[in-house]
């Protein structure tokens, strides 16, 4: 296991714009160690998610792992989830707009529409088949993890551009 958090690429790199491809076995050490390295890269950064293809890996792995930052101090807590070859399956009618920002996406955030609740089938990071259902935060972060592994990013999804702000003010609307 190496120690050092991975470079998370940038908006412009082309890889974070490339589909990922399939994982055939879960079980390999090279997929095992990539998800140790996603974990350690994602709480290093204070993110509350991470994709493959923003450490330059075109495979279907994401990590989930809501949780209070300082990013994102009114995230509920959760256990990690690795997801390997994650599909939603099911979207509840209901949409929901709310702010998200992204470790490639420095210094933006952006009021993206989402799904309030979704089933997603994956592979855990023992190789056993799953399929739960998430709803709010949740439900969102799985649903913009997902997007990195198509080639999208949340800028993709506002919209208007009027609905991008600076970190700066973002943080301002958290002050009541
Ligand atoms: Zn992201």
């Amino acid at each position: 296991m190496s120690a050092m958090p991975l470079e998370v690429l940038q908006l412009g790199h082309p890889k974070l714009r490339q589909p990922a491809r399939l994982v055939d076995d879960p079980n390999l050490p090279e997929i095992q160690n990539l998800i140790d390295d996603l974990m350690r890269t994602m709480k290093q950064a204070n993110g509350v998610g991470i994709a493959a293809p923003q450490v330059g890996v075109d495979l279907q792995v994401v990590i989930v792992a809501s949780r209070p930052t300082l990013r994102y101090p009114h995230a509920p807590q959760m256990a990690p989830i690795a997801m390997i070859n994650p599909q939603i399956t099911d979207r509840g009618t209901e949409l929901m707009k709310d702010w998200e920002g992204c470790l490639s996406v420095p210094g933006i955030r952006g009021l993206v529409p989402r799904s309030s609740e979704i089933s997603v089938a994956y592979q855990d990071r023992n190789g056993n088949a799953q399929r739960r259902s998430f709803c709010d935060f949740v439900a969102r972060i799985i649903q913009h993890e997902c997007d990195h592994l198509q080639g999208y990013v949340f800028i993709d999804r506002v919209e208007t551009t009027r609905e991008l702000i600076s970190e700066n003010e973002y943080h301002k609307l958290l002050i009541p």
